[in-house]
């Protein structure tokens, strides 16, 4: 009889900073329950993959990851749970026989599952049978959309605290909306006790994330109003946004962003410049209402760090409306821009529009945004050369080598002369330019933006 050893699980998220909050929680609840978390390539027993369906490269790369991770682990069992999941089950478990879906809806239950499949582990069970069991359970049961609660942080030490779910729009690219369902939000109360639970572990940082936070709507709260409670019921925590409709970027919204502890940041939904697009697309406002909240952004933080995710090549887009998506960004001139490029869906809109833009075309606009991207990026950093700025120390100095931090502005800083060890909230002093960043703007590498001499804590 082999010794009985711990249950190993690993993790594997795609897509969205949700899907990253969840699996966070789901990570933890398996720690919790007495399990091993491993790293990705390491050996295990449960391979937990969570899915992602924007596009369908993303479900390509789970599927490919799923054969290449039971191929390392001949004895393992892929968990495959997510958006792809929860709208493909079929095509799932056809990757391979040790492949269990337990479909995004109730992504909830995996946490919950961990001691049974610790249990059965230490009984030398095989996982797989229990697996199944305790997945057919859960499918039986009405799932909580927000049985992810941040826990220890395994992953990240600014973690993400899901306070929204789901989505009422039908954006026509979308298939989000049809894997995660109707606007579900988490109760003020609820939200402000996870918040002050992170708080008094000392944690500096809260990523506020949800599939459409401009839908929060609960207690009587919208969004706006939840920011308010937050602050006012917390004393040194800081929250960032994950992304927000520039249409829902209202004065309402402008005045919570003001307060302190909001990081200056704001991730805006935009997709496209062109009206004509914007409205085949289905969204809910007109390239004015992106100018609007660019500007409106400025006026309530001065220079706060401005992102936009631009969709190239929707059916349809001709060369001028992809001049007016570029003269979009280059008045709104954002920070970073995250540039996909059009990926027809089953089951929406978009997936029959007509005429359909050539993928080397729509690859030409993206290198195109991308460049934009870059080069507001390198302006951004470059604006705050020898400012002083909070930061959060996410991967800690070793032996007097560097460390790594996102400051309040959403800057990727290599600061030198951090404590060994240290993690956590700092401030540091951002370099000119040509002390750390080539002079043609271009990153110096991996993520990180600037570099910067640690201050203090
Ligand atoms: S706003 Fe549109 S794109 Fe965003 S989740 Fe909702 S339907 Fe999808």
């Amino acid at each position: 009889m082999p010794p009985v050893r711990q249950l190993r699980v690993s993790f594997r998220t795609f897509g969205c900073k949700l899907n990253q909050a969840e699996t966070e929680a789901i990570a933890d609840g398996f720690s919790a329950a007495g399990a091993a978390v491993v790293g990705p390539g390491e050996p295990a027993d449960l391979v937990v993959f969570n899915t992602c369906t924007v596009t369908s490269k993303a479900e390509q790369k789970a599927r490919r990851e799923m054969r290449l991770a039971l191929r390392r682990n001949p004895e393992a069992v892929a968990v495959v749970t997510g958006c792809y999941a929860e709208l493909e089950p079929e095509a799932v478990v056809a990757v391979a026989p040790r492949c269990v879906v337990v479909p995004g809806s109730r992504k909830g239950a995996l946490a919950s599952m961990a001691e049974g499949l610790v249990a059965a582990r230490l009984e030398g069970l095989d996982p797989l049978d229990e697996l199944r069991r305790l997945a057919a359970l859960a499918s039986g049961r009405e799932a909580d959309p927000f049985a992810f609660v941040p826990g220890d942080a395994l992953f990240h030490s600014r973690p993400q605290l899901k306070v929204q779910d789901g989505c009422d729009n039908r954006c026509a690219y979308c298939r989000v909306c049809l894997a995660r369902g109707r606007s579900v939000s988490l109760g003020p109360d609820e939200v402000l006790r996870r918040a002050l639970a992170l708080e008094s572990r000392g944690v500096p940082e809260i990523v506020l994330t949800g599939v459409n936070l401009s839908q929060y709507r609960s207690g009587g709260l919208d969004f706006p109003g939840l920011l308010e409670a937050l602050v006012a019921g917390t004393e040194n925590i800081a929250f960032r946004l994950s992304s927000y409709e520039p249409d829902r970027a209202d004065e309402r919204f402008f005045a919570a962003f003001t307060l302190p502890r909001v990081r200056p940041h704001l991730h805006l939904s935009v997709q496209s410049g062109s009206d004509a697009v914007l409205a085949s697309m289905g969204r809910r406002y007109r390239r004015d209402a992106v100018l609007r909240a660019a500007e409106a952004a400025r006026a309530a933080r001065g220079d706060p760090f401005i992102g936009a995710d631009i969709i190239l090549g929707f059916p349809g887009e001709g060369d001028d409306d992809f001049a007016d998506t570029v003269d979009l960004l280059e008045r709104i001139e954002p920070a970073w821009v995250h540039a996909f490029t059009f990926s027809p869906r089953p089951g929406t809109r978009a997936f029959d529009m007509r005429p359909k833009v050539p993928e080397r075309v729509a690859v030409e606009r993206a290198a195109v945004v991308q460049a934009i991207a870059e080069r507001g990026k390198a302006a951004f950093a470059a604006r705050r050369a020898g400012a002083i700025v909070d930061a959060v120390i996410e991967s800690s100095a070793e032996s007097g080598g560097p460390a790594f931090a996102t400051s309040a502005e959403y800057l990727k800083l290599e600061v030198r002369g951090a404590p060994d060890g240290f993690e956590g909230a700092c401030s540091c002093r951002v370099d000119a330019p040509e002390a750390g960043l080539p002079a043609d703007g271009s990153s110096i590498g991996g993520s990180v933006d600037a570099t910067a001499a640690f201050i203090r804590t």
